[in-house]
């Protein structure tokens, strides 16, 4: 069938808005009609060439919207049903059978190939194959083809056009707290960006009961956001040394950090930042793929610290999300919160304002 996708042509172009051939879904797939698609971090490094992806192609990895086809052999979904989708992961492999499939063998092949495992596309124009299967997705579309393994239904209470974070930024940043750090409650964590990762770190600590909770982020609306979302503290990391910011508030430095900018000075200052038994996660794709970090290895011996690369935040959708619904629905994760609507036809202008921070997380809605 025809369909209207936000097509990538080339590294660095805009999204162009072109009608397409989308294939009907084959074995353990599932064609939903799009409500809404988040936009994250990772589809724009796509379109720097900051990570593989074959062009023309079509990214966009937030999808949320309704079941219309399902492939041979689909019994987890069907015709009618409110999906979000998520990332792809092969459901074979050590880390897959381990319920952690952000860590599957096959991650970016499954991910970033631009293509089904056999090679081929679901989305055509012309002569023309098209890059697909972004994330097992590639939803900034009218529709997209998922799969079985990486969609979840979505509950009324949710509304189904915000759902789609869920599959990606929010669960990273939440379940970097809630399951890669594991932050107790009472205890104390530092956040360094106060974008949509960042923040839903704060939803997920708020969650947890972790006692003080502090924002490191330039922005003056990003830290007032943060605030008011349950934050302790929001820090300027331009004013003053992050270090001393922070242990003004803990003396003793902070047990956690939740480290969202990839960036090896702000690093540098959270390593001066963490007490003993620091625990740094890292989510952030650093745009210099060389930028490697000097630790002192005496340093990081005698007082314990450990840093974790954190995928996804050990998410296993099946399981995590459905978690994170029932915290929404019990009033302790609003994560809608974070989210502003934009039409779908307004791709470009939300990538400026998801950049100028006008907006902390920009889902595209269809009309
Ligand atoms: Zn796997
Ligand atoms: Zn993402």
């Amino acid at each position: 069938m025809k369909t209207t996708a936000a097509i990538l042509e080339a590294q660095g172009n805009d999204f162009t808005l072109q009608e397409i051939e989308i294939s009907d879904p084959g074995p353990g797939e599932v064609l939903f009609e799009v409500a809404g698609v988040g936009l994250c971090h990772t589809d724009l490094a796509v379109r720097e060439g900051h990570l593989p992806f074959p062009f023309p192609g079509v990214v966009g990895h937030e999808g949320s919207g309704t079941v219309l086809a399902v492939g041979e052999g689909v019994t987890k979904v069907a015709v009618g049903d409110r999906i979000a989708a998520s990332f792809n992961s092969c459901g074979q492999c050590s880390q897959c059978t381990a319920d952690q499939p952000a860590y599957c063998v096959q991650f970016m092949e499954r991910n970033f190939g631009g293509t089904r495992a056999d090679g081929t596309s679901a989305l055509r124009a012309g002569d023309q194959q098209v890059g697909s299967n972004f994330f097992g997705q590639s939803s900034f579309a009218r529709h997209a083809i998922a799969h079985e393994r990486n969609v979840v239904p979505v509950p009324e209470s949710v509304p189904l056009e915000l759902a789609g974070p869920l599959g990606c930024g929010v669960q990273t940043g939440a379940g970097a707290v809630l399951q890669s750090l594991d932050c107790e409650p009472g205890s104390s964590l530092l956040v360094t960006g106060g974008g949509p990762v960042g923040l839903s770190g704060v939803l997920g600590a708020v969650a947890r009961g972790v006692k003080t909770i502090i924002v490191s982020e330039p922005m003056a609306s990003r830290r007032e956001l943060a605030l008011s979302l349950g934050a302790t503290h929001a820090v300027d990391p331009l004013a003053r040394p992050l270090s001393e910011q922070v242990r003004e508030i803990l003396p003793e430095g902070v047990r956690y950090v939740l480290d969202t900018t990839a960036m090896v000075p702000v690093v540098t200052e959270i390593i001066a930042s963490m007490g003993q038994r620091g625990h740094l996660g890292m989510v952030g794709v650093p745009s210099n793929p060389e930028a490697a970090l000097n630790v002192n290895l005496l340093e990081m011996q005698a007082r314990g610290l450990s840093f974790t690369g954190i995928v996804e935040g050990n998410s296993d959708p099946d399981t995590f999300i459905p978690e994170l619904i029932r915290l929404y629905e019990q009033g302790r994760f609003p994560f809608d919160r974070l989210i502003t609507t934009m039409p779908f036809e307004q791709i470009n202008e939300a990538v400026t304002a998801q950049a100028n921070g006008e907006s902390v997380k920009v889902v595209l809605v269809h009309s």
